[in-house]
């Protein structure tokens, strides 16, 4: 950070003479070190949903106020037509490589699937500035991943542990001995900081039933260990005859639980007659939580559309990305698609940003408030001819799409690719010209403001 960011403004009084009394005048350095002008703000945490300026300082929101002077920041980005709103949540992703071996393809390998997880900082293009892995490592893994990814991501990355011990993919999610509830709890209790939940998914979805396999087992362990850890469970769930989707959510399901993937093709979501399920609702008054988890394999539109009409859209919204998936898939167009079936801008922020925040009981994040990490999406929403695909293979036309265009993480600018920031290069100042012997210290930089 630059030694004139560490500053707090110095007020200089300067006295001055004037019709022979001293009179007092202040000239103020700048107050902010960024200031986001003139955009829309949504904040929905804080009712906001209007023109505002949002003020930074040394890593926090300093202010979000109606017209602050620009002569008040080291640096303004003009923001007008754009929104600006909390950094985004997306809390379904999946970083690392949870039980799968990095040498996948090596005969021995226990299992041959590909790692799940993508670089975490590819989220940043979608103005996300916190995202949750979803149970890719479990107890035996995690702290591979916080090794390998957490503790080196500019991203926040938090995570939901997988309730199978050596994680995902690893082809040991059938195994019931690795579903240790005691081993899950107490891995989530070490890293409180990070392990916000407990996630089970795959868990015997088409195979036979047999003696070794309870059909409830990962389900049930999975809530044991959420008990016992006093976190929500997140699942990734397959109904059969046996074991019901109305049974999940009405009768496992503890309030604050997350069911993701609503909208995949295995839930009754509708009825025969097109009707929205009422076990939706019903599960709903009782406090489950609905949340996207869009993913490869689990958003269709003959469900998502037909519900959301009827008005029952998911509690939050989240992209399930990962290796593959990621050359497809973005929050920005998981959100986009909730806007081309006519849900309200503020109503999909407020599901990407506020709700997420308090489902993974992190009220502190998902909002602009004054004195928080300066965690901020600045997002341009299109209107034009766009489309958006299921996957179920089909399409739905629209006229709209949402578009990040710069993210602010505790105050550093992460993504900017068009310029919001930046100075035109023929304006830049005159190191910006110079070239920079080896070892000049100087960068040839349009500006020193702090960026990754
Ligand atoms: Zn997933």
């Amino acid at each position: 950070m630059q030694n004139w960011m560490k500053m707090r403004p110095a007020i200089v009084a300067v006295i001055a003479i004037a019709l022979g009394s001293p009179i007092v005048i202040f000239a103020q350095a700048p107050h902010y070190d960024l200031l986001l002008k003139g955009g829309h703000v949504i904040d929905p945490a804080n009712h906001i949903d209007e023109v505002r300026d949002v003020a930074v300082f040394q890593g926090k929101i300093a202010a979000v106020e109606k017209n602050i002077p620009a002569d008040q920041a080291g640096k303004v980005v003009d923001v007008s037509k754009l929104y600006v709103t909390p950094g985004l949540i997306d809390i379904h992703f999946h970083v690392g490589h949870g039980g799968a071996p990095l040498d996948w393809f090596s005969p021995d390998a226990r299992a041959h699937f590909i790692p799940l997880g993508i670089p975490a900082d590819l989220a940043l293009q979608s103005g996300v500035t916190t995202i949750v892995d979803a149970g890719t490592s479990g107890a035996e893994t995690f702290l591979q991943e916080k090794e390998e990814v957490i503790d080196h991501a500019r991203i926040r990355v938090l995570a939901f542990l997988n309730i199978v011990a050596n994680g995902m993919n690893g082809g040991l999610e059938q195994t019931p001995d690795q579903m240790d509830a005691k081993l899950c709890a107490d891995t989530i209790k070490k890293y409180p900081d990070l392990i916000v939940g407990v996630k089970t998914a795959h868990y015997w979805t088409k195979e036979p039933v047999d003696a070794a396999h309870a059909l409830w087992t990962a389900v049930d362990r999975a809530i044991e260990c959420g008990t016992v850890a006093n976190v929500p469970v997140m699942f990734d769930f397959w109904p059969r005859p046996e074991r019901t989707y109305a049974d999940l959510i009405l009768k496992k399901m503890r309030p604050g639980d997350i069911h993701t993937h609503v909208f995949a093709q295995q839930f009754p979501i509708l009825l025969e007659d097109g009707k929205l399920n009422p076990i939706l609702t019903e599960a709903r008054a009782r406090g489950v939580i609905f949340d996207v988890g869009h993913g490869a394999g689990s958003f269709w539109f003959r469900n998502a559309v037909p519900a959301a009409k009827q008005g029952f859209i998911p509690d939050s919204i989240s992209t399930d990305l990962h290796t593959g998936n990621y050359t497809i898939l973005s929050m920005n167009n998981v959100m986009s698609k909730f806007l081309a079936m006519g849900v309200p801008m503020d109503d999909v922020i407020r599901r990407s940003t506020v709700n997420p925040a308090s489902e993974i009981r992190r009220p502190e994040l998902g909002t602009l408030s004054v004195g928080k990490d300066a965690d901020i999406a600045v997002l341009e929403l299109m209107h034009g001819h766009f489309a958006y695909i299921d996957n179920g293979v089909a399409k739905m036309n629209a006229n709209v799409q949402l578009t990040a265009r710069m993210t602010v993480r505790a105050g550093r600018i992460v993504y900017d690719p068009s310029g919001l920031s930046m100075v035109e290069w023929e304006k830049a100042r005159p190191q910006y010209f110079s070239t920079p012997d080896r070892g000049d210290s100087l960068p040839a930089k349009a500006d020193d403001y702090p960026r990754d």
